[in-house]
This record gives C-alpha cells, sequence and structure tokens, in this order.
C-alpha cells in the first residue's frame, strides 16, 4: 500500500480522540456508495461515509407510482467495473428472494423506488455510513482532513471523497422568497396528502423536463382537470437514448471527452444535454394518451402544454399566483393558479469547504476548484491527502458525470488513482465510432 494510504495515529482534540480514517466519503447517495462498494475488498477499513440524511433514502419525494430509472440496471453500483462484487443489483434481486417476480415483471426499465431499495440494501450490506451527520466544513489541520459536523468536529481523515450531489434551483424570481402555495417537485406528493383534492383548480407546473413531466401525469392521475405545463425550451424535448447517443457513455468517450479544449468542452456539454435531460419517450407518450383519452371522454384536455416560456415574475395575491412568463419569441404573458410546483432542475450542492483549504486550491474563472482527469482536486497538498470530487464536473468530465451511467467506472478511476495502481481495468474496446 502507498505510503499516503498509511495509517496514522489518530489526533486528540479536546481530550477526546476523534475517530480517524484513511478515507472519508461527504455523502451516501449512489456516488459515494459505489465507491464504497468497489473499495470494500481493496482497502482493508473501507471507506467511511458521513450522510446527512437520517437514514438511507434516494430522492424520496420523487419515487411516485411509475416513475423509472432512465438507466440500464446493469449500470449498478458496481458491475462495470467488478461484476463479481457482491453488491450487484442481481446479487441484491437474488439474496432478497425478488429475482423471479421481477423477471416476470418485464421491465424494461426499473422502478425507482427498486433502485432506492437497492441502495438501502447495499448501504446496510457495508455497514459504513454515518447518518444524521451532515458535514459542514472540511479543513486541513497537521497533516490530515478535520470533519466538522453541526456541533463540532466529527473525525479526521487522509483522503475526502466529495459526493454530495444536486440541490433543486429555482428561478430568480423564486428564489430567497417564501410564496404560499408554490411547491417543489420533490414536495408535491407530501403536498397532495395533506390538501383535499380539487379537480378544476387551476395547477401550473414549471419544468419542460422528466421531473416536470412527472408532476404532471401525479396531477392527471389524481384527477386534476385544468393543469397547465410551462417549459423554457421551445419544445418538451424528448431524452435522446438512441445508440449513437449512448456512445456519449462510455469510458473511451470520456476520454476522448477529457482530453479537448475547455470551449470545445462547454460547446459539447450544451449541445449534448439532451441525451441525459430530455423527458423519456415513455412519460412523453403516457401523458400524450392520457391527455388525448381525457379529451374524449370529458370533451376537453386537460393538459394545457406551454413551452418556450421562463418564468420571471411571481407573485401571490389574494390566495391566485400570478405567474410572468417570458416568450421565446418574444413579448409576456401571464398565467393564474391556485399553485404552482416547481420542477426546474438541479444544481450542484456547495463543497463545505473552510477557507483556508480553499486558498490551496487551484480554481477556474468561475472560483471552482480544478478537478482532474481522475476526480481529484488540484490542490498543494495533493501528493500526500487526496480530495475527490463526483458529480461536480459536467463540462470537466462530461454529461455521464452528473448521472449513474458510468458511476461503477467512476468510482474505479477515484480508486485506481487513490491506491496509485490499477485495481480495476477498464475496458471499453470494442468501438465503431472513432473520436480522434
Ligand atoms: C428524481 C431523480 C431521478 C434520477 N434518475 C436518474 C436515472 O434514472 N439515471 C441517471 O443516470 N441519473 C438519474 N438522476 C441523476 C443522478 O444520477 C442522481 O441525482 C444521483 O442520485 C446522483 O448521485 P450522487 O450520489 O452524486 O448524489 P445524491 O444522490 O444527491 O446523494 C448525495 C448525498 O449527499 C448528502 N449530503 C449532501 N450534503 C451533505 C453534507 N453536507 N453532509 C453529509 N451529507 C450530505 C445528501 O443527503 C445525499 O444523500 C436522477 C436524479 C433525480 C433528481
Amino acid at each position: 500500500m502507498p505510503e499516503r494510504l498509511g495509517v496514522t495515529p489518530p489526533p486528540e482534540g479536546d481530550g477526546q480522540a476523534l475517530p480517524h480514517h484513511q478515507v472519508a466519503g461527504l455523502g451516501a447517495g449512489p456516488a459515494n456508495l459505489s465507491l464504497a462498494a468497489l473499495a470494500a475488498d481493496e482497502l482493508p477499513e473501507g471507506i467511511a461515509l458521513f450522510e446527512k440524511r437520517e437514514g438511507p433514502a434516494w430522492h424520496p419525494g420523487l419515487l411516485g407510482a411509475g416513475t423509472q430509472l432512465q438507466t440500464s440496471w446493469i449500470k449498478d453500483l458496481v458491475s462495470l467495473a467488478d461484476p463479481r462484487n457482491r453488491l450487484s443489483f442481481l446479487n441484491y434481486l437474488v439474496t432478497t428472494g425478488r429475482i423471479y417476480a421481477f423477471l416476470n415483471a418485464q421491465y424494461d426499465s426499473i422502478p425507482r423506488l427498486e433502485y432506492a431499495r437497492y441502495l438501502a440494501w447495499a448501504s446496510g450490506e457495508l455497514g459504513c455510513v454515518r447518518y444524521g451527520t451532515a458535514v459542514e466544513q472540511v479543513d486541513f489541520q497537521g497533516g490530515r482532513f478535520v470533519l466538522h459536523g453541526t456541533a463540532g468536529p466529527v473525525a479526521t481523515a487522509d483522503h475526502v471523497v466529495f459526493g454530495l450531489g444536486t440541490r433543486p434551483e429555482v428561478p430568480a424570481c423564486f428564489e430567497d422568497r417564501d410564496i404560499e402555495g408554490v411547491v417543489l417537485a420533490e414536495h408535491l406528493e407530501g403536498h397532495l396528502t395533506t390538501v383535499a383534492a380539487k379537480p378544476y383548480e387551476q395547477v401550473i407546473v414549471v419544468g419542460g423536463g422528466q421531473t416536470g413531466a412527472e408532476c404532471v401525469l401525479n396531477l392527471l392521475q389524481r384527477g386534476y382537470r385544468d393543469i397547465r405545463w410551462i417549459g423554457r425550451r421551445p419544445w418538451f424535448a424528448p431524452m435522446d437514448d438512441s445508440p449513437s447517443a449512448n456512445d456519449f457513455y462510455r469510458p473511451t468517450y470520456l476520454r476522448f471527452f477529457q482530453g479537448l479544449p475547455e470551449g470545445v468542452r462547454e460547446r459539447y456539454a450544451a449541445e449534448q444535454t439532451l441525451t441525459s435531460d430530455g423527458v423519456s419517450m415513455a412519460t412523453l407518450q403516457q401523458l400524450y394518451q392520457a391527455n388525448y383519452e381525457a379529451s374524449l371522454r370529458e370533451g376537453r384536455s386537460p393538459v394545457m402544454m406551454l413551452p418556450g416560456r421562463s418564468v420571471v415574475e411571481a407573485a401571490n395575491r389574494h390566495g391566485t399566483i400570478a405567474l410572468w412568463c417570458e416568450r421565446d419569441w418574444g413579448g409576456r404573458e401571464r398565467h393564474a393558479a391556485r399553485f404552482v410546483v416547481l420542477a426546474t432542475g438541479r444544481r450542484a450542492t456547495p463543497l463545505p469547504l473552510g477557507a483556508g483549504l480553499l486558498e490551496l486550491m487551484e480554481t477556474d474563472t468561475s472560483h471552482e476548484p480544478v478537478i482532474d482527469s481522475d476526480y481529484s482536486i488540484r490542490w498543494k497538498h495533493s501528493e500526500t491527502n487526496r480530495m475527490y470530487v463526483q458529480n461536480r464536473s459536467r463540462v470537466g468530465h462530461g454529461l455521464a458525470d452528473p448521472n449513474l451511467s458510468l458511476l461503477a467506472v467512476r468510482s474505479a478511476v477515484i480508486l485506481n488513482s487513490l491506491l496509485d495502481r490499477q485495481v480495476f481495468a477498464i475496458r471499453d474496446e470494442q468501438m465503431s465510432t472513432v473520436w480522434a
């Protein structure tokens, strides 16, 4: 084992020894669970994960009936790098006794709820997650990282991996304002169980992506009959899941992409967005068919589609929410509803870096840490103490970075780098597309 992974004695802090870990992961979403799963056989102590949630959960408000993974279940936490790993999805199905029922259900895509259950199972098997521990700040003192929780330091580590995921992003006119009747998509399910359904009450869903489409469907299925769906793009764009689009989600393309000049990477990341952020074809068909069938039965379509509009102003006047939208082709229009659902995307959770630590890092023009091709942050003491970041660099590492597609591959790259040897071979040799 290389020296930088050597075990160092735990420090004394206020008379109390803090637990010390070789590698600590912040966040226990799929990214860090994948890393911990692949590391389990390679690091004697494994990886300690710190998770702010009180127990296992994966996007808990967004697992409603009919919601499915947009990624093949073969792309689980481990299989693309280590198909023999015991934490594969297949092993989860076999050991929980569900394999035959699952096979006979003949899914093209698995329910999101099943994926959440799989992650919870993997977390239990690993036993390395400290739940209910939000890491508020990371500092570097005396040759090690100190992780601070809400009530003081919780642990030290030689190396840290940030896997903090994303949080909802809302248009500027909703930011820092609590407008009554405006709910985030992830709270819609909870909201609907607390209010009496009023089918002819107007509802607006803002956000033309997968989550927005699912909110519209959910409302339709609950009997709402006056739904307006607002999206920024000029149409409710489907996700491109074609074979050629999927070429972007291969290790070979990832290496090609990482080697491109920044300007080209920026352009490609923008041009390839719909291979990741569009609405899945099945959801669009379901929605259009439900809307059409309702018009046959009831004489009018319950969903009004409003693409090409950006919400720029919002106000609650006497219990009605008014939204002003700028139209893509010019001019403004106003829409009103009793309640509004925001499904307007997600952005990276800020890294909880102490000011001293930030100063030791190389940053880019937007003051973000520079992330190398092995997902490590470029900083002063990286020879001895490593920091890695998952799911934070669309422009640096391509559209696969915020997705589950190459989860196991990214974990393998990080572990190879951390251990200074090729523990996992990443093979992707059968390419018909020539990139360079
Ligand atoms: C509803 C939904 C469905 C998706 N479906 C797909 C899909 O089908 N296919 C696909 O490729 N991608 C999908 N994605 C995108 C992406 O793959 C997921 O968001 C995925 O969960 C990202 O994994 P992650 O581990 O990076 O982040 P997360 O899953 O967000 O996990 C991060 C974890 O860090 C914790 N955390 C945050 N801050 C702290 C802190 N300070 N201290 C301790 N813990 C902290 C959070 O509580 C969270 O549990 C989906 C996204 C959403 C929102």
